[in-house]
């Protein structure tokens, strides 16, 4: 079934456990993603980047279309809305969510933005989410330092003016593959937490470390966005596949799928998700 992405995050928040978000980008993998939340009865968040499909009306109605046929409860959440036409192209396609990144600019540009994406979602029932501080790209996380790690004073003013549903923080996450070891900032997590009373995100999931993650789901954040380490897992399984030159082709893309499905299920177990669908 087809639900906001607010209301799977404030029981997670409420019963203490973390939601998978996999970004999509096939049928494919969509398929697999329901599969999983399935298996596992689990309520999910599918992840959609602007740029994945060329035509992404057509993609986000299909996914619609199997969400709707499914007993589990399942968010569309638009990734990374960049501009004002992708929250717009969002909304028309279908979404139940769009997440307003305006986090390269400054706090007051973001805090206006983001509260003209709220103004333009509340009235169609569509969840906000927006990010402060920024979380940056892995190949420059050794030399990125802290100073666009998010202020929690900043954080709670920004979430009472804005009206957002879920807030991105930036705690020591980063998108990719890292470069360096992944060091979380528990401390400033719980700063944020104590004065900031809406569901978070940790974006840049792949690679943090199931000890990491596992805190951080036990210790405030409810959503963590996966993309690169399930498509990395998809490809190590259909290497080791081809690895028999009489290979099945019909196969192909089923190896790629058990990967991204099995990594899938992994983190669905480790956050606490199983059984929580209603
Ligand atoms: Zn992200």
């Amino acid at each position: 079934m087809l639900v906001t992405m607010k209301e799977i995050l404030d029981r997670a928040k409420k019963d203490n456990y973390g939601v998978t978000a996999p970004n999509v980008q096939s049928e494919d993998t969509v398929r697999a993603v329901i599969k999983v939340a399935e298996k596992c009865n689990a309520p999910m968040i599918i992840d959609v980047n602007a740029f994945i499909h060329p035509d992404l009306p057509w993609f986000v109605h299909m996914i619609r279309d199997l969400v709707e046929k499914s007993p589990v409860p399942f968010a569309i959440n638009l990734d990374h809305g960049k501009s004002y036409e992708d929250i717009m192209l969002g909304i028309n396609s279908g979404f139940t969510s769009i997440m307003v990144d305006r986090s390269s600019l400054s706090y007051e540009d973001n805090i206006a933005q983001t509260k003209e994406t709220v103004k333009m979602c509340r009235p169609l029932n569509i969840s906000v989410e927006a990010e402060l501080g920024h979380v940056g790209q892995g190949v420059d996380y050794s030399s990125d330092g802290s100073d666009h790690f998010t202020n929690p004073e900043e954080a709670r003013k920004f979430v009472e003016e804005t009206g957002i549903d879920c807030l991105a923080v930036a705690i020591g996450t980063a998108h990719g593959r890292y470069h360096g070891t992944p060091h979380i900032d528990f401390d400033l997590l719980k700063q944020i937490t104590d004065v900031v009373d809406i569901p978070l995100v940790l974006h840049g999931g792949s690679g943090t470390g199931d000890e990491n993650l596992r805190k951080a789901v036990k210790n405030g954040i409810q959503k963590v966005n996966l993309a690169t380490e399930l498509v990395v897992a998809g490809k190590e399984e259909l290497e080791t596949f081809i690895q028999d030159k009489n290979f099945d082709k019909w196969q192909l893309i089923p190896s790629f799928i058990k990967g991204y499905s099995d990594r899938l299920e992994h983190y669905v177990k480790l956050f606490d998700q199983e059984n929580r669908a209603w």
